[in-house]
């Protein structure tokens, strides 16, 4: 299948062209998989993905998580090696992730999340009392107790799609092309839009708010609602805040990095 039409054949069909699709589209292709993207907007990587905070953290409560993080982690900590760019054409950077409370009640309770990552394998991270945070972090307002995370990043999520196609060389990218139909074949699966069919025989959904509905003609059930989130650019010049962690407060939901001339909430 072309975008003027016809029919292909692939090893993988990808359908959705945001981050999740591009880079499963690089590592298939290292595997040495031929492989389309079908994606229904007119550029890769332009519907959730570029209104990410590109946070990358690795504190959550399951193991399998913490392990994936650590190892997403190290990959854009390499990505010199793994895709050819430096760390600042992704806007990389490791300044932390601040989880902070105003509420004494809760510093039980972020004693024993810390004790649970520690557990699991995660060494970056710390509690601070008030005085602590005061001292290292005079932004932090009220707040009486927290957890830094020393191994808190950013990337700027646009970028970093950017970089994984810019490094796809055998694989086709359709763009403009909106999968009307997935239907299982003697073969594997046959992927159609108005355009035409590819065929192949795995078909990988990395749909994002779409997943649901093209998931479920197959009987399965994706927990996924799509409900607004919105994201604040502040212009900002204060150098203490250039170099701050990812700040969040548990207590007001308030969450903010900083970006390059200002920082994002
Ligand atoms: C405000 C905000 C902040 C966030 N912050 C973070 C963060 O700090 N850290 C973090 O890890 N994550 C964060 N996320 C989540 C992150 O953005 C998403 O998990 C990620 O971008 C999902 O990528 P994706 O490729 O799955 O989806 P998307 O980027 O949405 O890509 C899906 C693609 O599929 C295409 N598509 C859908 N249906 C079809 C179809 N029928 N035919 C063809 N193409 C189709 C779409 O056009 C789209 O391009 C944040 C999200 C938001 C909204």
């Amino acid at each position: 299948m072309t975008n003027a039409g016809g029919s292909a054949t692939s090893d993988v069909v990808i359908v959705g062209g945001g981050v999740i699709g591009v880079s499963s589209a690089w590592w298939l292709e290292q595997a040495g998989y031929l492989v389309t993207i079908v994606e229904r907007r007119k550029t890769l990587g332009s519907l959730t993905t570029p209104n990410a905070l590109g946070t990358i953290r690795t504190q959550y409560g399951a193991p399998s998580l913490v392990a994936l993080a650590q190892e997403s982690l190290e990959f854009y900590r390499h990505i010199q090696a793994r895709l050819g760019v430096a760390p600042n054409d992704i806007e990389f950077s490791n300044p932390g992730y601040l989880y902070l409370t105003d509420r004494a009640d809760d510093v039980d309770r972020l004693a024993d999340a810390l004790t649970m990552y520690q557990g699991l394998g995660v060494t970056s991270s710390e509690m601070l009392n008030e005085a602590e945070i005061r001292r290292r972090f005079r932004f932090a307002g009220d707040s009486v107790a927290g957890i830094f995370h020393g191994d808190g990043s950013f990337v700027n999520p646009a970028l970093v799609t950017g970089a994984w196609a810019g490094q796809l060389s055998n694989t086709t990218v359709l763009l403009d092309s909106a999968v009307e139909a997935i239907e299982s074949t003697s073969s594997g699966w046959r992927v159609s839009t108005e355009r035409g069919h590819v065929d192949a025989a795995v078909v990988v959904v990395a749909g994002g708010p779409y997943a649901a509905q093209l998931l479920s003609p197959f009987g399965v059930d994706l927990p996924v609602r799509v409900t607004p989130r919105y994201r604040v650019f502040v212009p900002d010049d204060d150098p203490e805040h250039r170099s701050a962690p990812l700040v969040i407060n548990v207590v007001n939901g308030s969450y903010w990095r900083p970006v390059p001339r200002g920082h994002l909430a």
